[in-house]
């Protein structure tokens, strides 16, 4: 291996210090240097480059261990933007993103079957439209999109409902905005947002989120980072089948997880067209409805029982239109889940509920390109 040129340990230091500040709500340069193992002088040097740019400002002092309070630094929320998109079933929704997982602004567009060959269009539109709110600088781009992805290449290479195959999303997005794009299974990009902005159990180094809606797929986070597998599915549980000779899924088996647990299983169930109709059935206490979910919840919690022989991860975190159905449904969730998997290994795992909705996954598009490479919110560049 070479020696590091001067330049390299630079910037290296650089987005140590700036990765520091960034996931501490208010941290001293003193904590900065004793978290990144830095000498004071070099993190001096490097916050101060920072401040110029505008990225951290000094937010007041910290408590006294003795001597001087410090001053404490924070990032400057509205110092960068981020476009991030959730391509969802029935609609795409757009959004810009401050540094502390705001959303400024908010384009919708609705999406309907055989929409696919416009799909793409519909991604431009958006973009666009978000850029002419001239909130700036907006230094990168994250899509969250149904289907098998192939992140690294920025290809998504398989999304049925869409139409989608082998296209290089990420190529035409940056050719044509000219900033860093990132693109994610919609699944794992809800595991980052929740992972980096879901409040209580977020930063927990190890995290499942599985995200329940009209598809199921999960997203594995392992020592912070997203464990992706070799083919890019880590976490595609919802077309494992858990059902011989069930219903017909769209993939083409049947009985997948997805033909029982999905919000389009509970529908089809019920033989109702919206969610609505099924959550105030499920409400007022209708047989078929508490049936309906009572069975999705049962399956769901025997998947999860074997993601956590596989993984051992204690936290799992679960998000999508399914959670409407509240803690009735989380309830039974766990029973299942608990039957179904080893005590030892049940008894120190914790099932809640996601925190923020359809906006994990514009977040955690977002954030996955600052969590790989913190040097793009520098204006240098
Ligand atoms: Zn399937």
């Amino acid at each position: 291996m070479k020696k590091a040129t001067h330049q390299q340990t630079k910037q290296h230091n650089r987005d140590l210090v700036l990765r520091t500040i960034f996931v501490n709500e208010s941290i001293s340069r003193a904590e900065v240097a004793r978290v990144t193992n830095l000498t004071r002088t070099t993190v001096s040097e490097v916050v101060n480059g920072l401040l110029s740019e505008g990225l951290v400002q000094e937010v007041g002092r910290g408590e006294s261990i003795g001597g001087k309070s410090p001053i404490l630094l924070s990032i400057v929320p509205d110092s960068r933007y981020f476009i991030g998109l959730n391509l969802g079933q029935d609609k795409f929704i757009g959004a810009i993103v401050n540094l502390r997982g705001e959303i400024k602004e908010t384009v919708e567009v609705p999406v309907h079957d055989g929409d696919g060959k416009n799909a793409l269009e519909f991604v431009y539109q958006i973009i666009d439209q978000l850029l002419k709110k001239k909130i700036k600088p907006v230094v990168g781009i994250g899509v969250g999109t149904p289907g098998l992805v192939n992140t690294r290449e920025g290809i998504v290479v398989n999304a049925v409902n869409l139409e989608w195959q082998d296209l290089p999303l990420g190529q035409l997005l940056e050719r044509k905005y000219k900033i860093p794009v990132s693109v994610l299974n919609d699944s794992q990009a809800t595991a980052i947002g929740e992972f980096v902005y879901g409040g209580e159990h977020a930063n927990d180094e190890n995290l499942i989120v599985v995200n329940v809606k009209h598809g199921i797929g999960s997203g594995i986070l392992v020592n912070g980072r997203l464990f992706q597998g070799d083919g890019g599915g880590a976490g595609e549980i919802g077309h494992v089948v858990v059902q011989e000779n069930g219903e017909l899924c769209r993939c083409g088996k049947h009985g997948c997880l997805e033909t029982i647990s999905s919000t389009r299983a509970v529908l089809k169930e019920l033989k109702m067209d919206s969610l609505d109709k099924a959550q105030s059935a499920f409400d007022s206490g209708n047989a078929n409805a508490k049936k309906a979910v009572s069975q999705a919840a049962h399956y769901l919690g025997i998947s999860l029982a074997n993601l956590i022989g596989t993984l051992n991860i204690q936290k799992i975190v679960l998000t999508g239109d399914m959670t409407l159905f509240g803690s009735e449904w989380l309830d039974s969730v766990n029973t299942s889940m608990r039957n179904a998997a080893l005590a030892r290994l049940s008894e120190n795992t914790t099932i809640e509920l996601g925190t923020l909705d359809y906006r994990a996954c514009i977040l955690g598009a977002s954030a996955f390109l600052l969590l790989d490479d913190y040097s793009l919110l520098f204006q240098e560049n």
